[in-house]
């Protein structure tokens, strides 16, 4: 029975979502928006169909809701009215209704479960926010030196998105935005690099050891495919997303049919002008061997590698 379904799996995602992310939503979250999903229509498949509970508006990519959308077209038939889109795949939405008493309207997407989106296409390949910048020792070096010397105000402005996000994992990122040569990116500017490497991250464990935790992941949208683009000249703001799975036990990761809800995630340079954060000696430690032998290794020259033939 579809519908009963579809009770079952927005109730278990509710539940969950109530008791996870309320203190997430406080501190960050201008708008969360609470994954809901609907059974499509007498689908014996029991498919479901993504509530999308605001989008991008047609003329100004304001993020509106459905009555908003409507305000400004509802006068014109649906076929003629400008398509919304998807905030986060930038992919056309359409107005849908439910099949309540009110025929109640939601934004879905036109190409349904076929969209190239994280929020509905659990079969989507890995996206890549991977660019290998051609190395540019002299930026490189004065582009991480200023990355270092405030390294506590990014690592805590990442904390301040994922709590338990540990200075290992930390170093992890860092070690890969080194091999990516990130920090040759000419457009690369301070503010953005703890969203960067929150992106670089990937999947991050809420509860990092435990058995079947829930996930974090963020993106950013569908416009923005490696980091210079994120301050291309005459573009728009960045916008960045925060995803959040229950846990998967099927598969390593989660994916589409996962997810809990998702909101914007203000990315604002601030965080660079406070008082230095709190950070436990332990992890000072850990960070600075790290930087030690990383620096290290960077100045030894490449070993040649001969071969008996
Ligand atoms: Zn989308």
């Amino acid at each position: 029975m579809p519908g009963l379904a579809a009770h079952a799996v927005r109730d278990t995602y509710k539940q969950k979502s109530d008791t996870k992310t309320t203190n997430a939503r406080d501190a960050c979250a201008p708008r969360m928006v609470r994954m809901r999903r609907l059974a499509a229509n007498g689908c014996s498949t029991m498919k479901e169909k993504l509530i999308l509970e605001s989008a991008l508006h047609p003329l100004d990519s304001r993020c509106v809701g459905v009555d908003e959308y409507l305000a400004d077209f509802g006068h014109l038939e649906a076929a003629e009215r400008p398509p919304a889109h998807c905030p986060i795949c930038r992919e056309e939405v359409h107005i849908s209704r439910m099949h309540d008493r009110a025929r109640t309207p939601y934004f879905s997407h036109a190409a349904g479960e076929h969209a190239a989106c994280p929020l509905v296409n659990s079969t989507l390949p890995d996206t890549k926010f991977i660019t290998i910048y051609p190395p540019d020792p002299g930026l490189e070096n004065r582009c991480r030196g200023e990355f270092i010397a405030q390294w506590k105000h990014h690592l805590s402005e990442i904390r301040r998105h994922v709590p338990h996000f540990s200075v290992i994992r930390f170093t992890q990122v860092i070690a890969h935005a080194d091999v990516l040569h990130l920090w040759s990116s000419p457009t690369l500017i301070q503010e953005d690099i703890p969203y960067i490497l929150l992106v670089l991250s990937t999947f991050i464990a809420e509860t990092p050891g435990a058995a079947h935790s829930t996930w974090l992941r963020f993106l950013f949208d569908a416009s923005i495919r490696d980091p210079t683009e994120i301050r291309r000249p005459g573009s728009n703001s960045p916008h960045l997303f925060r995803l959040h799975y229950r846990a998967s036990f099927s598969s390593m990761f989660p994916n589409a049919r996962h997810l809990l809800d998702w909101s914007e995630v203000p990315m604002n340079g601030d965080f660079l002008h406070g008082n230095t954060p709190h950070i436990l000696m332990s992890e000072v430690f850990t960070f600075e061997n790290f930087i030690q032998q990383s620096t290290q290794s960077k100045d030894q020259p490449a070993k040649t590698h001969h071969y008996l033939e």
